[in-house]
């Protein structure tokens, strides 16, 4: 069967890899049927994702439909459309006792830590699998894993409908954040040097957007949130400045949620905080 496999930084193929026979007993085997690809994908492949290990066969955002399951996995059955929870953690260490597995101390990432979803069938433990009823697309099945990450930063960023927010970084990641501030029913303003994903990020819902190179910048920021500074900034750029201004254009009382890894410093001081 294939799988896409990352075997090292610059070089990404199509190859083999044997069909998954065996199952374990609380698994299921599962025939891949759409996968998305995310920016940290991109940073596998070129070399500049600090967690991954190679080779790897890519893909943490992944649905697909159960081809058979093992002697004991209880709750599933073939034919059953699942999502997969990349994230496997300890449930020992602090962060797990506390519930925030997702950033247990023995962390493994589905895609990223071990194989992935870029293959035509994989075996995955029904702990990570949720259901999704028939009638949502694969392709919208897909996108569930990069939601979920907008369903944390905007749970950690405790968003309200009250709040005025804006969005740095109109990705995919900042679109789908934008998109769950909206449904929770807050004001959202959204910052890219991107046009075009400005242009998709109004069309999707946002209700202001602005390229932070225009002169114009600092005029619409301030007529957005009536000089009062955001409630909420959440940084899906991931670059350095975008931090400093995440810090910069947040309220008193404000918060600010940050969800790249950078490895480069900021320049944030404690007199700004
Ligand atoms: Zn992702
Ligand atoms: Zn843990």
């Amino acid at each position: 069967m294939k799988a896409v496999i990352a075997s090292k930084p610059g070089i990404i193929s199509l190859g083999n890899k044997a069909y998954p026979e065996t199952i374990g007993s609380t698994e299921v085997r599962l025939k891949v049927r759409t996968a998305g690809i995310c920016g940290s994908d991109m940073h596998i492949y070129k070399g500049t994702n600090p967690f991954v290990t190679y080779p790897r066969i890519i893909g943490h955002e992944f649905a697909g439909e159960i081809e058979a399951v093992g002697s004991n996995a209880k709750g599933f059955q073939i034919g059953d459309h699942v999502v997969v929870d990349p994230v496997s953690s300890c449930g020992l260490c602090y962060a797990c006792r506390l519930g925030r597995q997702n950033v247990c101390k023995t962390l493994s990432v589905i895609g990223i830590h071990e194989d992935g979803g870029m293959q035509q069938y994989t075996t995955v433990p029904t702990s990570s699998l949720h259901k999704v009823p028939d009638r949502i697309s694969w392709e919208v099945a897909a996108l569930v894993e990069p939601f979920t990450i907008a369903a944390q930063a905007t749970s950690r960023g405790r968003v309200t409908a009250e709040d005025t927010a804006c969005i740095i970084g109109a990705g995919p990641i900042g679109t789908a954040v934008m998109m769950v501030c909206k449904m929770i029913g807050a004001k959202v303003l959204v910052i890219d040097i991107n046009p075009a994903r400005l242009d998709m990020a109004k069309k999707l819902g946002a209700d202001t957007v602005v390229d932070p190179a225009s002169p114009r910048e600092k005029k619409v920021l301030d007529h957005f949130t009536k000089h009062g500074g955001f409630n909420i900034v959440i940084d899906a750029a991931g670059v350095p400045e975008a931090f400093e201004k995440a810090i910069d254009i947040t309220s008193p009382a404000g918060r600010v949620v940050t969800l790249g890894f950078s490895p480069n410093s900021s320049a944030i001081t404690q007199k700004e905080i």
